[in-house]
């Protein structure tokens, strides 16, 4: 299933293959499905099991943009140029999630326990937010405990937090007019995005430093320099360590916009497309985790695995390959595939990006692992994931990783003691706070505007 996900690449909302497939194997191995998940038409649930705990599996197969790339090879030949691909393993994140909740299941079958197993079919993890629309429509109000996974270099629990974001468009209108002729006519809705992006940039000194603001103009107004610009649009993303910290920096950006507008005689509309929260580790269920890896041990890589990472490693640099290390904070080692467990040491480290796995951690004990789909040094959303994506490293990776995410699963059905534990380590790290989705009330899942640039 994962190859065949991997053959039909789809982005953002639109995984109408991805989904269906994940649906077939579904009902296959006798889940009960619930389509159209929170109203968007590629979220899917699919549930078996009776009474006890309930424990979630969340898989993602949506793909990115331009990253279209022949399987199996050691350069870089995409299939179509610019087309999609599956540059941050997502066919296999869906497939190990799929295959866990099965192995669970039919656990639960053959021992007669108490228990259901849900996986969660969540498109659009890459900047659609989906799994925080999920959140918001009470997806997840009865789940016990939330497992998931990501392909990576190494392979062990995932203990790093991630930063809370939201992505906003502000679109300026003003007025057009002859730019030599009656320039005083004219209001520039393009001088308001350069000035707001200009007011952002010295704000930039003045916020935490863990935060981080960037920006892309969807639409500078048009191509004509003797024509003042009458619209214009920018879309932010801003980035904070923990959600309240994100909110009232929002409120800080759209100062900026509202004061770019007020210079520029302009008006502004801003529109939340998407939003997600920080994620929240759970130490309980890591500890489990690390357990059951090392039970594990790392995938039974063979001869042709390293052969073939080799290959790939020849095409990284050297810094490529430092940063893999550095970022699990270990010492460099010439190997071109993760012989080992990543041991327990990396709690409270902050990682650079955001992932909507933040919103289910806010509202259930969660835990991931990370699997070692990939060559050591492979950094993710490049040619050399989609080339690694169907071979079968990454497969004895991904079915390692759904190991250790059924065994974790297993524990928390099993134990009432550890539920109970993970539950009191989320409230103590939510530290008083009520989550508030990122999303504002009114607002949909962002399908269409996905779809448009
Ligand atoms: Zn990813």
């Amino acid at each position: 299933m994962s190859d065949r996900v991997w053959e039909t690449p789809e982005t953002c909302y639109m995984e109408k293959l991805s989904a269906a497939a994940h649906r077939e194997m579904l009902e296959a191995q006798g889940f009960a499905i619930t389509e159209n998940v929170a109203d968007i038409p590629t979220a899917l649930i699919g549930e078996a099991g009776e009474g006890g705990p309930i424990i979630a599996f969340l898989g993602e197969y949506d793909a990115l943009a331009g990253l279209s790339q022949k399987a199996g090879l050691a350069s870089h030949e995409p299939i179509v140029a610019g087309a999609n691909g599956h540059g941050c393993g997502h066919n296999l994140l869906g497939s190990a999630s799929l295959l866990a909740a099965t192995a669970l299941k039919d656990w639960l079958e053959e021992t007669g326990t108490p228990g259901r197993v849900r996986y969660y079919g969540c498109p659009a993890e890459e900047g659609g937010a989906a799994k925080a629309f999920m959140v918001r429509a009470g997806a997840f109000e009865d789940v016990d405990i939330a497992i998931s996974w990501h392909p990576s270099n190494f392979a062990g629990v995932q203990r790093e937090t991630s930063l809370a974001n939201c992505r906003i468009d502000f679109s300026f209108t003003g007025r057009a007019a002859h730019a030599a002729a009656v320039p005083e006519l004219g209001r520039s809705a393009l001088d308001a995005v350069e000035l707001m992006n200009v007011g952002i940039n010295y704000m930039r000194e003045h916020m935490p430093s863990d935060c981080r603001i960037h920006y892309a103009v969807l639409d500078a107004g048009g191509i004509s320099p003797n024509v003042v610009q009458a619209y214009a649009k920018v879309r932010y993303v801003v980035r904070a360590p923990e959600l309240p910290g994100l909110l009232s920096l929002i409120e800080r950006v759209k100062k900026v916009a509202e004061g770019a507008a007020l210079m520029t005689e302009t008006k502004v509309e801003s529109t939340i497309l998407a939003g997600v929260s920080n994620l929240i580790v759970n130490a309980p269920l890591m500890d489990v985790m690390q357990d059951v890896w090392d039970s594990i041990g790392p995938p039974p890589f063979e001869e042709e695995d390293r052969a073939f990472a080799e290959k790939i490693r020849a095409t990284l640099t050297p810094q490529d390959i430092s940063a893999s290390w550095n970022q699990e904070r270990l010492e460099e080692r010439d190997v071109p595939l993760a012989d080992f467990i990543l041991p327990p040491h990396n709690e409270n480290r902050q990682m650079g990006g955001s992932t909507d796995v933040g919103d289910v951690s806010w509202v259930v004990p969660t835990v991931q692992a990370y699997g070692a789909t990939l060559a050591v040094g492979t950094q993710l959303h490049t040619w050399q994931v989609v080339a690694q994506g169907k071979s079968p490293l990454a497969h004895k990776g991904m079915i390692s990783a759904a190991k250790a995410m059924a065994a974790t699963g297993l524990a928390a059905i099993e134990s009432e003691q550890l539920r109970e534990a993970a539950w009191a380590d989320l409230k103590k790290r939510r530290k008083g706070q009520v989550y508030t989705s990122p999303i504002p009330p009114g607002a949909e899942p962002p399908v269409a505007a996905m779809t448009v640039k």
